[in-house]
């Protein structure tokens, strides 16, 4: 087992980061280690793990077995708390010239366990072109033991002179049948569930294996499904989207909760607290609050990520309802996401015309922008469930 195996139908990209992994390897332990390179960018459609592809990749370049899957090293990069792993994304809908030098300034300093300081940069598409000029420099002459990863949908999404200097990996989104191999074959799912859930999450595997193993995921999704019929009133639009929004933020708080509570504890351990205090060292207290600071506010800025990631994942849910309403409409013979509720797609295929279907999916693509542009959520969602109302 190895941080690549979930990397489904993605061969030739796992071929690629192996080889580099062993030659950063090589690197490490003072060799040449011809073929690794400092810049990366990983594409692919949504859905196609693009950003799973950069982070299994991150996992081994820090761990000393190339990515094993279950060390330390590995974990951290895989939950996002290694402390060599800096993983960003654009806060609003682009990352602003002033965001990309800080994390220049931050990319340029030595990894603290001493193997690879790597940033994995989100849709880095959405950078302004003074950020990505910004971006250029630094990629231009990286400090020896940087890498950078870059995510973006396509080559074409990033300038030439970004994009001829970095090494591009690109992916493919995995078949039904593909993800369902892998879930009946590795996580001895019943080959019914593994199909299902392969179906529903369109070629996402970790989103696959999650409908297939966790209860609380699939009932979460019926949830969302069951959301468009609910849509009888105003009323109703409200509190529909007052639920959405408080599931992610118990999703949120369910993800970081155990997390953060053990960071806090290795961190004030760290600086001393516990012992008798005699001969603790003044500047170190200082510091050890400084620090705890700092941890509380990345904890705080990781909960509203994990928070509008659940959000995001809802509205995909709800856009792959509307797509496959829209299928039926024009009697597309494609392949449904949601077939186990055919019933109810079909009911609403017939109720309504495929131009306020689109009219629909549009309101759900907005109400996505508007998050991205930390709009309120309540506000955002409600705002989409009246555009959804019959
Ligand atoms: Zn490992």
């Amino acid at each position: 087992m190895t941080v690549f195996d979930d990397l489904v139908g993605q061969d030739q990209a796992t071929a690629v980061l192996r080889r580099a992994s062993a030659a950063a390897r090589e690197v490490v332990e003072g060799g040449r280690g011809a073929g690794m390179t400092h810049a990366w960018l990983f594409t692919g459609p949504p859905g196609s793990g693009r950003e799973d592809a950069a982070r299994a990749f991150a996992a081994a370049l820090m761990c000393p077995d190339g990515g094993c899957g279950h060390c330390d090293q590995c974990h951290q990069v895989l939950i996002g708390s290694h402390p060599d792993l800096e993983s960003v994304r654009p806060e609003g809908l682009s990352y602003s010239v002033k965001q990309t030098r800080e994390l220049i300034l931050r990319a340029a300093g030595a990894p603290t366990q001493g193997r690879w300081r790597v940033i994995l940069f989100e849709d880095a598409d959405r950078a302004t072109e003074s950020a990505a000029n910004a971006l250029l420099k630094a990629i231009e002459e990286p400090p020896p033991r940087t890498v950078w990863l870059l995510c973006a949908p396509a080559l074409d999404d990033l300038m030439i002179t970004i994009r001829s200097r970095c090494r591009a990996v690109n992916l493919t989104t995995p078949g039904t049948e593909a993800v369902a191999h892998v879930l009946a074959t590795r996580d001895s799912v019943p080959w019914e569930t593994a199909t299902f859930a392969a179906r529903a999450a369109q070629g996402h595997i970790s989103r696959a294996r999650a409908l297939a193993l966790d209860e609380g995921v699939r009932r979460r999704r019926e949830a969302v499904l069951g959301i468009p019929r609910s849509l009888t009133g105003v009323g109703e639009c409200i509190s529909a989207a007052e639920r959405l929004v408080k599931t992610a933020e118990e999703e949120a708080a369910a993800a970081t909760t155990t997390l953060n509570e053990s960071e806090t504890t290795d961190l004030r351990r760290l600086y001393g607290e516990g012992s008798t205090g005699k001969g603790l060292n003044r500047g170190l207290v200082r510091g050890g609050a400084g620090a705890l600071k700092e941890l509380e506010d990345r904890q705080k800025s990781r909960a509203t990520r994990i928070k509008r990631d659940s959000l995001d994942s809802a509205l995909l849910e709800l856009v792959s309802f509307y797509r496959d309403v829209l299928a039926m409409q024009f009697g597309a013979g494609v392949e449904l996401a949601n077939d186990d509720i055919r019933f109810d797609l079909d009911q609403l295929a017939r109720a309504c015309t495929p131009e306020e279907t689109l009219r629909r999916i549009d309101a759900i693509m907005q109400c996505r922008e508007r998050l991205g542009a930390n709009v309120n959520p309540q506000i955002a969602v409600e705002a989409m469930m009246l555009a959804l109302r019959p």
